[in-house]
């Protein structure tokens, strides 16, 4: 059996003003698995997301990333383990301006500890396997929509991550070009990459091997293909 890369058990997330965004939610994803994760708005699925990335804690259970207990890692150790394990991949790119490409990928490895010139080595790379090594010197503003998701997963993916966790990737992009970016997504996953995508579109979750659903902030299927 393939090694578990995600363990929740019964999570329960409870923010400040009183919201619970999740209750009870158990979920566990295998090295090597693509995973949609479906729900209306507001059922939970970014805090799902966020607490899967390590960028939150939850109220209540388990959480274990890549066989690491999160509630027992200190703050610095939670940061290396994201800098080293997980890629992020945000619906509004989050691009920095002015800036071309290859750095735009490159500056995503800057807590990697790697010197400037492997940071762009490896920027350069990410950028080939997105098929947009022709565009390593364009900036932002000089790229369509579709393409400036694929540098902002280039820069997810630079760093070999094991997971790639995706918020709502397609969410801006027209229906082909988001279908483009899914396909990049099914790449990635077959060259060993985990990746967990978060779409409330029903027809791109279709197509992926396995889909979480959530309402309410429970899970409320999981369905395998
Ligand atoms: P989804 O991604 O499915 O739209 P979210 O996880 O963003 O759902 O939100 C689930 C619920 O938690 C919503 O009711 C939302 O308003 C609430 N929520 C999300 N983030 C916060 C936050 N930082 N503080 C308070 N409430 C939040």
């Amino acid at each position: 059996m393939t090694a578990a890369i995600v363990t929740l058990r019964g999570v329960t997330k409870t923010y400040p003003g009183g919201v619970t965004a999740l209750r009870d939610a158990d979920v566990s994803v295998a090295a090597g698995e693509q995973v949609a994760i479906v729900g209306p708005s507001g059922s939970g699925k970014s805090t799902l997301l966020h607490i899967i990335g390590t960028l939150d804690r939850p109220t209540t259970g388990e959480v274990s990333i890549a066989g690491h207990d999160i509630a027992t890692l200190p703050d610095r150790r939670l940061a290396s383990l994201r800098a080293t394990t997980i890629g992020f991949v945000f619906q509004q790119f989050h691009l920095t301006f002015g800036v071309n490409a290859l750095d735009n990928v490159a500056d995503g490895l800057l807590y990697a500890g790697l010197p400037r010139q492997r940071r762009r080595e490896l920027a350069r790379v990410a950028l080939d396997r997105v098929g947009l090594g022709h565009r390593a010197a364009h900036r932002p503003n000089e790229l369509s929509g579709g393409e400036r998701q694929r540098v902002a997963i280039a820069r997810a993916v630079a760093g070999r991550p094991a997971l790639l966790l995706a918020d709502e990737p397609t969410g801006n992009l027209d229906s082909a070009t988001g279908a483009g970016i899914m396909d990049i997504l099914a790449d990635l996953n077959a060259g060993g990459t985990t990746v967990l995508v978060i779409t409330h579109d029903r027809e791109l979750a279709a197509r992926l091997p396995r889909r979480i659903g959530l309402r309410d902030g429970r899970v409320i299927g999981d369905d395998v293909q």
